[in-house]
């Protein structure tokens, strides 16, 4: 046969493995809304996140094998040859829920990030997929530890067995507020940031309010530094490479107003979107930090923490995902890029893989409703099938990267 016959058969293969799945997952529907009630109801906090896990595992019928202490993973499908991972968040946050939901959590913590419509898109997509006939096996990924440090994509690939389960590709996908429903947004290249602390101690001498030439106090140094640092990051990287400082924390506390503070602390956080410029902003505003602080009679000493690498989304994968989209009766959005981060990017510095942002969004709330996060955060009910499809996309998207190798 030609190639572009061989090409047109695998099209078509394609397109009956995509709507066999959208099928089994629109079967699913009434399972879906209720596991996603469910644990939105019991959220689990970062590290705690075992009973998430072990209730996928109840519903999709599988042994997950633990990884990242509360985490778990399971192949199914063939035996041999390459297999696709798709990564589902366990973790909620320290947020006090305020929807006003009858299946409202009621213990501290919510899944203020949509991370129970993911778990039970996955469990649906599993539920579907183990259904259908599968050219390549399937790793659903049970991630902990999304929102805290140390991250537990991290740790998932530091223990390699994404490599041991012959790993060629992994799909992500998030709910998003300001992309409507029905659309989902990715784009090929930097779609979030890389992620970075920087922590600046500096020291001086307390001292009497009234007699300042006594002292080397640390209050007028912190705010020089804090309005130095977007002068820092101009000199220091390309402008036609995004790179962030927020100062979300500034302390200089004496505990009086006529008393003079001898020690204050202030933490930024950092974005880029190059992996490299991050040690390169963090030595420039440690030096630019320390010749302030010697202008004002004091010491600063500056600590850089890395976090998540720039979130990269490999350009073949993510055109093949945009294009099977509409089979799944979805629309493409825009591409989404912020500096925002996810440790999705850890995957995706190891194997070429796709984030995509499916949109929960009314026209009323696509502009300024509730954001990520926020305690009235409330992805709608059928968010569970829209990312289950997706994730069903992005499988047949990797399937053909795979063919294509
Ligand atoms: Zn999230």
């Amino acid at each position: 046969m030609t190639a572009t016959g061989n090409q047109r058969e695998r099209d078509t293969a394609s397109a009956q493995l995509l709507a066999q799945l959208v099928t089994e997952i629109e079967n699913e529907r009434e399972f879906a809304l209720q596991l996603r009630r469910e644990l939105h109801q019991h959220p689990r906090l970062s590290g705690d996140e075992a009973d998430s896990r072990d209730r996928i595992a109840r519903a999709t019928e599988l042994d997950f094998t633990p990884v990242a202490e509360t985490g778990g993973y399971c192949r199914f499908g063939p035996a041999d040859g390459p297999a696709v991972a798709i990564r589902g968040e366990l973790d909620a946050l320290p947020v006090s829920e305020q929807t006003g939901l009858s299946w409202a959590a009621t213990n501290g913590a919510m899944h203020a990030c949509g991370h129970d419509v993911h778990m039970a898109a996955l469990a649906t997509f599993v539920r579907a997929a183990k259904r259908v006939t599968l050219p390549y096996a399937v790793v659903p990924l049970l991630q902990p530890r999304e929102e805290a440090y140390p991250s537990g994509a991290s740790d998932i690939c530091d223990s390699g067995v994404l490599d041991t389960l012959n790993v060629a590709h992994v799909i992500g996908a998030h709910v998003h507020p300001r992309v409507l429903a029905g659309q989902v947004a990715t784009g090929a290249g930097a779609v979030n940031a890389a992620s970075g602390e920087i922590r600046i101690e500096v020291e001086g001498r307390t001292g009497h309010g009234a007699y300042p030439h006594d002292a080397a106090d640390v209050a007028s140094a912190l705010a020089a530094i804090a309005l130095g640092l977007p002068e820092v990051l101009r000199r220091t990287v390309n402008p036609l490479s995004p790179a962030l400082l927020s100062v979300g924390r500034m302390v200089a506390d004496s505990g009086a107003a006529n008393v003079l503070p001898g020690k204050g602390t202030l933490h930024a956080m950092l974005r880029t979107t190059q992996n490299e410029d991050a040690a390169v902003i963090g030595d420039a505003v440690a030096e630019f930090a320390r010749h302030q602080a010697e202008a004002y009679g004091v010491t600063a000493t500056t600590t850089v923490v890395q976090g998540e690498p720039v979130l990269f989304n490999d350009a073949a994968l993510c055109d093949a995902l945009e294009g099977l989209l509409g089979q799944a009766e979805l629309e493409v959005a825009p591409a989404m890029r912020s500096l925002g981060a996810d440790d999705f990017s850890f995957y995706s510095q190891q194997y070429p893989s796709t984030m995509s942002f499916v949109g929960v969004a009314t026209p009323d709330t696509v502009e300024d409703g509730p954001s990520l996060h926020d305690a009235t955060f409330l992805p709608d009910d059928d968010a569970v099938l829209r990312v289950a499809k997706t994730m069903a996309c992005g499988y047949v998207a990797a399937v053909q990267q795979i063919q294509k190798r």
